[in-house]
């Protein structure tokens, strides 16, 4: 059953209270592998169901539009603080609703309509807010890329300083979506003071590991800092903009009154107590266990004849281009899913094949080891994976169907926060 309990929203609204009900098993019973997904805990789960949601707050914590802030102001302060003490920025905001929001703040802040931003390219592993033409980002602004080198799978550094010296980006955008490497935050730093951009890390996916300490951090190199808080940091669903003292205040009046109104106070009060569980000893050993478990899988997935962007992984997240296994990244996800194993189809770097139906599948560690699982289950899911593509190559659903059966005993033995 869901926990906290949704008893008055099943008498309330049963077709909704089911659905949830449903999902909350969903999520219990699989492997989840989406790389930005987690499983927060049950006090961020009460946090954001709280009556924070019916308060207006529209300003700053001290400068609001509307009475009444007696608790929602050392809320945000909390949040702030935790935020600027668990990364060591000197300013944090912690209002963007979600990742997305947040970027686009950035722009506000230190662009003008037509000026040139430099991101990496959504196939490459970029995120669309960095400039991808379907995206407001590049159809309102200039926007030119940089990609991985198809040899290597990684960012090309001197491709990347080309650009920006040819170019001459007022924004650079470093991070993805899609990255399975650890980011040189020191060498972006170099290129951006070069043409005089202000370098921006989006750390949405790696936030987590950056603040237990498995991710180099790009403080002291990127003077701003995106991140969403749901992901490897396992918030709410939200985001924040960090940052130097010099850039605080473009980035603080591009959120408001530039972009939003009122901020969401229970999200807020759910990313104070996430970062507060994240400046521990536990939440370490959790950021150093998703990275532990990411190489696991990594190394069980090309011993088993996977071939892995960029042969492996420095962190959560594991690409993989099944064009050797003869099957696209579509109908494997499905069959994955089928079998209980949930993850995405993805483009790889350099694919030949349609967006809608790449050659890859993108994978990650973080809910699993929120779950508990350690490396000898990441082996388990490898062979299953393998037996999956194997199965669904051949259309053979009994197998999916009895992976599924085996996936469900597995993970009957790991608590879910959410779920007693
Ligand atoms: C997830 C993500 C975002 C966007 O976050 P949303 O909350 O989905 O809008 C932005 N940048 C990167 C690198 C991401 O991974």
């Amino acid at each position: 059953m869901h926990q906290p309990s949704i008893r008055d929203l099943a008498s309330a609204d049963p077709e909704i209270a089911n659905l949830v009900e449903s999902e909350a098993r969903r999520q219990y019973e699989k492997i989840r592998l989406i790389a930005s997904e987690n499983y927060v805990s049950n006090a961020v789960l009460e946090a954001s169901g709280t009556v924070l949601t019916n308060k207006y707050s529209e300003g700053y914590v001290g400068k609001r539009y509307y009475e009444g802030q007696q608790f929602i102001d050392p809320i945000e302060t909390l949040a702030i603080e935790r935020a600027k003490a668990l990364f060591g920025v000197e300013h944090a905001n912690v209002q963007p609703y979600s990742g997305s929001p947040a970027n686009l703040a950035v722009y506000l802040a230190f662009l003008q309509p037509g000026d040139t931003v430099m991101g990496m390219a959504l196939p490459m592993g970029g995120h669309l807010t960095h400039g991808w033409s379907v995206s407001a980002t590049g159809k309102w602004f200039r926007s030119v890329k940089y990609g991985v080198r198809q040899d290597t799978g990684r960012v090309d550094l001197d491709e990347v300083r080309q650009v920006a010296l040819a170019e001459r980006p007022k924004v650079i955008f470093c991070g993805g979506t899609a990255i399975p490497r650890t980011i040189d935050y020191p060498a972006f730093a170099e290129i951006a003071a070069e043409v005089d951009a202000v370098l921006v890390a989006d750390i949405a996916h790696i936030a987590g590991l950056i603040a237990g300490g498995a991710h180099p951090s790009p403080v002291g190199h990127a003077p701003v800092i995106s991140t969403t808080t749901h992901k490897t940091l396992r918030g709410p669903r939200g985001a924040m903009l960090m940052s130097d003292a010099a850039h605080a205040a473009p980035l603080d009046k591009a959120v408001f009154p530039g972009l939003q109104g009122g901020p969401h106070n229970h999200t807020t009060a759910a990313i104070a107590v996430a970062l507060r569980e994240a400046a521990t000893a536990e939440f370490s050993a959790y950021a150093h266990q998703i990275v532990a478990n990411a190489a696991a899988l990594a190394t069980a997935l090309a011993d088993r004849g996977f071939d892995l962007v960029s042969g492996g992984t420095d962190n959560h997240l594991i690409l993989v281009d099944l064009t050797s296994k003869g099957i696209g990244g579509k109908p494997a996800a499905q069959a994955l899913d089928r079998a209980g194993i949930e993850l995405n189809y993805n483009t790889v770097p350099y694919d030949t094949r349609k967006p809608f139906d790449p050659s890859g599948l993108r994978l990650g560690t973080a809910a699993v080891t929120t779950r508990g699982m350690g490396p000898e289950q990441m082996a388990q899911i490898a062979a299953w994976m393998d037996q999956a593509v194997k199965a669904a190559a051949d259309g053979d659903e009994a197998v999916l169907a009895q992976i599924a059966g085996e996936v469900r005993d597995l993970t009957a033995n790991y608590p879910m926060p959410g779920w007693v």
